[in-house]
Formats: C-alpha cells, structure tokens, sequence
C-alpha cells in the first residue's frame, strides 16, 4: 500500500520501518527536520508537509503527542481530511480523548473517509520488535480494514468497539496501572520500613492476593527484580510524563462523564508532584522514589 506516516518521533519512528520492512510504500512527514531525517535514512519518501504527505496515499497512520496535535494535523484547509483522497483510510494510533477522536472520526466520515483510533501499549521496545497491542475504535468494517497494516507493527489487533473506544480502553487501563503502581510502592517501602526484606515481601504479595502486574512484573523496589527499570535507577521503560498525560487524559473524561475517580485523581495528582520533582523523564514506576526518600 502507499502508507502516508505523519509523528517519526520515539514510536512513529519505529512503526513507519516496520511498515517499510512489511513492504508498504511509506512517505513521511514530522515538523522535526532530524526526526524525519530518520525516517527517510529507513527508506521512506520524504514530504515537505501533511498535504504533501497524504496526497497519494490509500492510508495515513498518525503518531501524534496528544489532542491539539492530532486536530492540528487533520483539521483545517490543510489537513488530512481535507486533502486525504477519497477512500483513504485514516487511522491515529496516538493516545488522546476519546472524544476529540470521536469528532475527528466523525469529521473524517463526512467527507466519506474511514477512519479509527489505533493507541498502543508495548512502549519503545514493542514499537520497534513489532510486537505492539493495538486498540482499536471504529465500525467492525473500519476495524477490519485497518487490521492488515496494523498486523505489519503489531500482534495484537483488538476491536475495542466504535469510535473513540480504543482511546477508552487505553486511558482506563493505565489510570488502574498507575494506581497499582503507588499501591505497590506504598506496600513496599512500608513493609520494608517495618523491618521485612523487600524481596521476601514481594515473594508472599505475589502468591498472594496483593498481587498485580506492578508487583509481580515491573516491581519498583530497587534490588527485588532484574531486567526492570528499577535495577537501572528508572531508565528506560515508560516515562512519569506519558503517564501523567494518560491520567490526565483520564480523570478529565471522568470528569465529562461525571463519574467518580478517587484513586485516579489522587493518582493523577501524585505523579504531577513526581513530574514537578524533576523526575518526568525517569520510567513511571520510579514515583516509589516519593516514599523511599521520606
Ligand atoms: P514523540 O514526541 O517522540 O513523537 C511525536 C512526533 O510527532 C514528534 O516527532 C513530533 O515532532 C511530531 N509532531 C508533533 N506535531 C506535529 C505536527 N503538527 N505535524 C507533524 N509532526 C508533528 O512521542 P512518542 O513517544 O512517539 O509518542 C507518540 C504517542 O504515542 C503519544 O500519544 C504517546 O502518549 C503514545 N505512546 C507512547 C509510548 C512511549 O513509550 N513513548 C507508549 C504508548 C503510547
């Protein structure tokens, strides 16, 4: 396919070679003149601007920071919608409202294009092994005509429903990782301040029913597991900055849809004080660095 790739920074980057690798024709466009540099080094065409880029394209994959970029992007005289060729589908994989994803679907629909919203989970590593989850919102037909491309970065294609719901699936599911990562940070530091060794601790809570992904998996407790972030001094991995903006992304659809979010706004405002602190480069489960330096 002729593949248009617009965002090759940290993600797109990665994704927009594995396209290439797959054997899509791929042209790309960044505002970032090195970012795009580096794409064009994996092989893809380079355009001078989004008009540029989607014009003779069948599909657009999109790799964005967050809401205002994706309408910068695809709104306007200008934009993807605009200038994308009738029956081109559109798909975003950035993470963003649901219900900005939800206008720009519907915007995209009016002028007859198929569009979804395609967030991602697996992080840098995932993007470049290819082996990315994708959550996908859009009509079962959207879905299943973005599923081939989607199969080329990833290998887990999931219909989350229609438009808007993969955005849904992805905010909710890291506002509960986010509060079971200050859950486990808390459970640990205490436990190991009342005198238990950390990893005799984490050894009970992971047959026991305080287990979860951030415990077993990913536990932030320096010196409890190798080969996660906290064995590096919290480099690498998913930083406090993406998962703040997912929190925030989060407790602002909750507060649209007026449902009570405790733990994720007492999350939400956490990992604010750990970005504040100077730490929003680090990897998300370095927020344990809040209680083992009180
Ligand atoms: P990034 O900042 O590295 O890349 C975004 C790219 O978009 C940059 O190269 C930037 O120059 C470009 N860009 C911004 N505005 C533009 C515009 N108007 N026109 C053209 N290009 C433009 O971000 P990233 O880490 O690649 O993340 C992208 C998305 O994926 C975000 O929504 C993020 O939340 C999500 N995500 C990231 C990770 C991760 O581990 N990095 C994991 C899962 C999901």
């Amino acid at each position: 396919m002729r593949v248009a790739f617009i965002g090759v920074g940290h993600m797109g980057l990665p994704m927009c070679a594995n396209l290439l690798k797959a054997g899509h024709a791929v042209t790309a466009y960044d505002l970032v003149a090195a970012h795009l540099d580096r794409a064009v080094a994996a092989g893809a065409a380079r355009a001078t601007s989004v008009a540029d880029c989607v014009a003779q394209a069948e599909a657009v994959v999109t790799m964005l920071p967050s809401s205002p970029h994706v309408r910068s992007v695809y709104c306007g005289e200008s934009g993807v919608i605009a200038r994308a060729a009738r029956g081109a589908l559109l798909v975003d994989c950035s993470t963003i409202d649901p219900q900005v994803a939800r206008e720009v679907a519907f915007d995209s629909l009016a002028r007859g294009l198929t569009m979804v919203d395609a967030p991602v989970s697996g992080g840098t590593a995932g993007a470049q092994a290819g082996t990315l989850t994708f959550m996908v919102g859009g009509s079962a037909k959207e879905f299943e005509a973005a599923r081939p491309l989607l199969a080329c970065m990833g290998t887990n294609v999931v219909h989350c429903g229609a438009s808007g719901n993969g955005q849904v699936a992805k905010i909710c599911n890291n506002m509960m990782l986010a509060a079971g990562m200050i859950a486990t940070s808390e459970a640990m530091t205490l436990a190991a301040r009342l005198g238990m060794d950390p990893t005799v601790f984490a050894g009970i809570v992971n047959a026991s029913s305080g287990r979860c992904w951030s415990s077993d998996t990913y536990n932030p407790y320096p010196g409890v597991m190798e080969g996660v972030p906290a064995a590096r001094g919290y480099s690498g991995g998913f930083g406090t900055d993406l998962m703040l903006k997912d929190l925030s992304l989060a407790t602002e659809a909750a507060r649209v849809a007026r449902v009570p979010v405790l733990l994720g706004a007492v999350a939400q405002q956490v990992y604010q004080k750990h970005s504040a602190d100077g730490h929003g480069a680090e990897d998300f489960s370095s927020v344990i660095l809040q209680y083992l330096k009180t």
